[in-house]
């Protein structure tokens, strides 16, 4: 008979934490805490098998469930000495998912099942507090009603709050055990008039409710949002896990809270956390009550009012530290913790590895290398490269002077400036139309996951550290600022206010998430530092880990230093076309462009060559010692001509032609597909002044350089080639221009000519055009384009629908497609080194700097990736970290740093 329930409690379990695959990551973690012989109310685990099976055969259970449900809670029952469904001393429990990944709020938790107008009153007997059985009760119909049948909400909160209002009470705790009881009824009531059916009253009837409710929210749409942006696959399910109840809503000694082993903000070493008297779990989370600190510490820190539970109890909380201890020293990494306190006993009832902003993973994985925890290795993997992004971001300059509108949670760093948008929808909608916007909600929940993805940052009035918005924000890397008290929200005017001033949706505000503090307007912002401390440790351990090279993609000399900082070791793309839309140079490109014959056209050029020798020079400056790739013009000529009447009679001015030859020349230029147009190597064979001016741009800007001492080491790529014999005319043309700088200089210069990869027909010819280069850079870009057939700048819509459809599985620009993409890339890699051994290789591109593309990278063993100045730290961790799981690192030591 196959094993579909797992039991766990009392110091036993059945499961342990690496069976996270069967039991999900919630029950594999109350497995192992009960394992670890930690206080754990007892319970049983539904497997993920039993969520395939059911999918795979029409929402069902496998024979043989039934009896072991009922066999694991005859052990609850006994363990507990309380009877599921007795009327005079019920055994309550709650119904809990668990994913195998953790994913926050997605699934929806039934607490307090069980409860009906008998075991009510046995509950309420056996507690001696009827006003705890009552309020357990409409708790209990409140949530069961939403998750498991689907109910509107929003109905049960009207009728509480005209309940209060008709009484003249301010808040629930001013509710008694009649009022509740008035609420169970109307609330009864509300179930039927909106379902047709009345509230369940069997216990037996809600426990198979909620363990189908759970299966089936596996497919809701919240759950399928965050799987997307989270690249989790569907076929992994989720485990349903069945506990008994502890309480922390039972009087002033009990309390419910979330801790961490560490500040998950700043990955420094305190105890973290939150917690609540009084209370039941979900009102931490749900920001409903603003919850009290963890640690006297952090109260003094924050001069809160409220006391901490170390104040308020002590013993307890020296029982948590111990747990802190054993929990972070058992799974080698930060832990979130949940508990509740039950009449002055402790319960744990989860423990997770801690979410944390990339700030705070970086010093941590340094920390526990030092601290002798993990290795260089574990820590190298423990750093997740995306989120290095964050760290990377702009903060606002200290030295601006700040009017501070209000002031929230520091919930999530980084500085975000955007126009305020009050709705998930309509922060989605302005940003894929290229606005920065700032999501403002009182609270946020799992249906604004689109929105809080789409927004610079995110601003909430309701919640704290540990709330949904708060831990969404984190994990996604987007400033936060939650619990902004003073703000009032109005959704319906589109407003918000605060100390009497009124901000309306589309108005700009600064979010300092580092602070919490909400600015009016733009701020300026600074670059962030990350060449000290532990990111720079763990780089070192990143650099001597990986052999595959990164460099970046920069236009300009202050590019090419920020990427240095960044820690390039080189520039696998400088595109000169950048330079030609500069002001004071377009008026000149344009004339060149215009050109009637080659003398004017030369002529035009003539007054080019020295901004880009200028240009050159700064950029070889920068990267002294390091290999600079500057590709020769590409884009399509017409790219640069004048579209306003105002600009037409400028280059006709200075051209010396009369505005309707401009506007015929530029019309004569049209062409139906210029992506596959005049453009790249074929200007320069058809224009060859043009790549003759460049070439000589490159060699007198890099003897200048040279003749000061400074090492340079030009490269010379020559875009879209597709035949060997397009390259051998240019390459010709590149040496003769080389050599006659030489000759008037005097200045040797060593340097390469080699070609961009792009078409298919360069990748399979790539062994005779590799007799000729001397190097190739896949610019995975346009491979990408011109191998699907696909262009970029039209298909975001409809790849879209391919990606919901499943018909393909992520964006082919976002992420190298493996197959098609990446097997020209091998040919290509394979017939070109077959004929030129030390051939080298990189790949520049978007690709270059997305973590699963260098993967590829690694694997096919080319060089180098190259990639935008500010993802090259991502890109040196994702390539140690490829190399790591390759098992060909440089130095994949496994002993222990003491
Ligand atoms: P989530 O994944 O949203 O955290 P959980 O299953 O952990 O969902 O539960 C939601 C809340 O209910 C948490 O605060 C949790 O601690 C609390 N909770 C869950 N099971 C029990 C239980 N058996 N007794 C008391 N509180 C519980
Ligand atoms: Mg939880
Ligand atoms: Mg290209």
């Amino acid at each position: 008979m196959a094993k579909w329930v797992y039991k766990f409690g009392a110091g036993s379990a059945e499961g342990r934490a690496d069976m996270r695959e069967l039991l999900g990551g919630k029950g594999a973690s109350l497995h192992e805490m009960s394992w670890l012989g930690l206080p754990v109310p007892p319970g049983f685990t539904i497997t993920t098998d039993v969520c395939t099976h059911f999918y795979g055969h029409e929402n069902s259970y496998p024979s043989g469930l039934k009896a072991q449900v009922e066999n694991a809670m005859k052990r609850v029952e006994t363990l507990v000495g309380m009877t599921f469904g007795d009327p005079s001393n019920p055994l309550l429990v709650s119904v809990r998912s668990g994913a195998r990944a953790s994913m926050p709020g997605m699934m929806d938790t039934v607490l307090n099942l069980g409860l009906n107008d008998v075991t009510v009153e046995g509950l309420a007997r056996r507690t001696k507090d009827a006003r705890f059985a009552y309020d357990s009760y409409r708790r209990f119909i409140e949530m069961y009603s939403d998750v498991v049948l689907g109910l509107d909400r929003d109905a049960f909160a009207e009728i509480l709050s005209e309940h209060k209002s008709a009484k003249g009470y301010e808040a629930d705790t001013d509710m008694k055990a009649d009022d509740w009881r008035a609420i169970v009824a109307r609330y009864k009531d509300e179930v039927l008039a909106q379902s047709g059916t009345p509230f369940p009253d069997s216990p037996p009837e809600q426990l198979w409710g909620a363990i189908g409710a759970v299966f089936q929210s596996w497919m809701n749409q919240r759950a399928i949002t965050y799987r997307r942006l989270h690249d989790i696959p569907e076929s992994w399910g989720t485990a349903v896990n069945v506990q008994a109840m502890v309480f922390g809503n039972m009087g002033e000694d009990c309390a419910t809270g979330v801790a961490f082993t560490r500040d998950p903000s700043t990955g420094e070493n305190v105890f973290y956390g939150e917690y609540l008297v009084n209370a039941q779990g979900e009102d931490v989370v749900a920001g409903i009550r603003t919850p009290q600190h963890l640690t006297a510490a952090a109260r003094d820190a924050a001069k809160a009012d409220r006391a901490s539970m170390e104040e308020v109890m002590p013993d307890l909380y020296r029982q948590l530290c111990d747990i802190r201890a054993s929990l972070e020293s058992h799974y080698r990494d930060v832990q979130d913790m949940e508990f509740t306190v039950q009449q002055g006993k402790l319960w744990m009832l989860q423990t997770r590895s801690g979410k944390r902003t990339a700030r705070a993973a970086v010093k941590i994985a340094v920390d526990l290398v030092r601290e002798g925890v993990i290795t260089e290795t574990e820590a190298l993997m423990r750093v997740d490269p995306a989120a290095l992004d964050q760290l990377l971001h702009p903060t606002i300059d200290p030295k601006a002077p700040r009017t501070v509108l209000a002031k929230g949670l520091p919930a999530s760093p980084g500085a975000a400036v955007g126009a305020i948008v009050f709705s998930a929808d309509e922060a989605e909608a302005r940003a894929s139309g290229g606005q920065d916007v700032i999501l403002v909600r009182v609270e946020t929940s799992p249906e604004d996951i689109h929105g809080m993805h789409a927004a610079r940052g995110i601003l909430t009035t309701r919640g704290g550290m540990t709330s949904h918005a708060a831990v969404v924000a984190r994990g996604m890397g987007r400033p936060c600022v939650a619990g902004a008290g003073d703000i009032r929200v109005d959704y319906a005017a589109g407003t918000l206010t605060v100390n009497g001033e009124t901000l309306r949706a589309g108005e700009v505000i600064t979010l300092d998430g580092a602070t919490g503090e909400v600015m009016k307007g733009s701020m300026p912002t600074i670059p962030a530092d990350t060449t000290s401390g532990d990111f720079g440790t763990l780089m070192e351990w990143a650099d001597k880990t990986r052999t595959l090279a990164v460099r970046a993609n920069a236009d300009t000399p202050s590019d090419a230093e920020v990427a240095r900082g960044f820690g390039a070791e080189g520039i696998g793309l400088c595109r000169t076309e950048h330079m030609f839309f500069e002001p004071d140079r377009i008026v000149a490109v344009r004339r060149m462009i215009m050109a009637k014959d080659e003398a004017a056209r030369r002529a035009a050029l003539d007054e080019l060559l020295p901004m880009q020798r200028s240009d050159f020079v700064g950029i070889f400056k920068a990267m002294s010692g390091l290999p600079v790739t500057i590709r020769l013009l590409d884009p399509p000529l017409h790219e640069f001509l004048p579209h306003s009447d105002g600009e037409i009679t400028e280059v006709a001015l200075a051209a010396g032609l009369t505005e309707d030859e401009v506007r015929r020349r530029a019309a004569d230029m049209h062409e139906s597909n210029p992506m596959l147009g005049h453009r790249g190597c074929r200007l320069g064979i058809t224009c060859p002044e043009i790549y003759e001016m460049q070439a000589r741009a490159i060699f007198e800007a890099a003897a200048e350089v040279a003749r000061s001492r400074i090492l340079v080491m030009p490269e010379v790529m020559l875009p879209l080639i597709a035949t060997r014999s397009e390259f051998d005319v240019l390459k010709t043309l590149i040496d003769r221009v080389a050599a006659s700088v030489k000759e008037e200089t005097g200045m040797k210069i060593s340097y390469r000519v080699g070609t961009m990869i792009e078409l298919p027909r360069a990748a399979l010819q790539a062994g005779s055009i590799a007799e000729s280069a001397d190097f190739f850079s896949f610019g995975t870009n346009d491979l990408t384009q011109t191998t699907f057939g696909l262009s970029r700048d039209d298909a975001s819509h409809f790849l879209e629908t391919y990606r919901k459809r499943h018909i393909i599985e992520s964006d082919p620009f976002a992420t190298l497609d493996r197959e098609g993409v990446g097997e020209l890339i091998k040919i290509a890699a394979t017939r070109g080194r077959k004929t030129r051994k030390n051939l080298k290789l990189g790949i520049c591109g978007e690709h270059g700097g997305d973590p699963a593309s260098i993967m590829f990278v690694a694997e096919i063993g080319l060089d180098y990736v190259s990639c935008s100045p500010y993802r090259v730290p991502v890109a040196r961790l994702a390539a140690a970290q490829a190399e790591i799981a390759m098992g060909s690192a440089k130095d994949s030591r496994t002993e222990m740093v003491a």
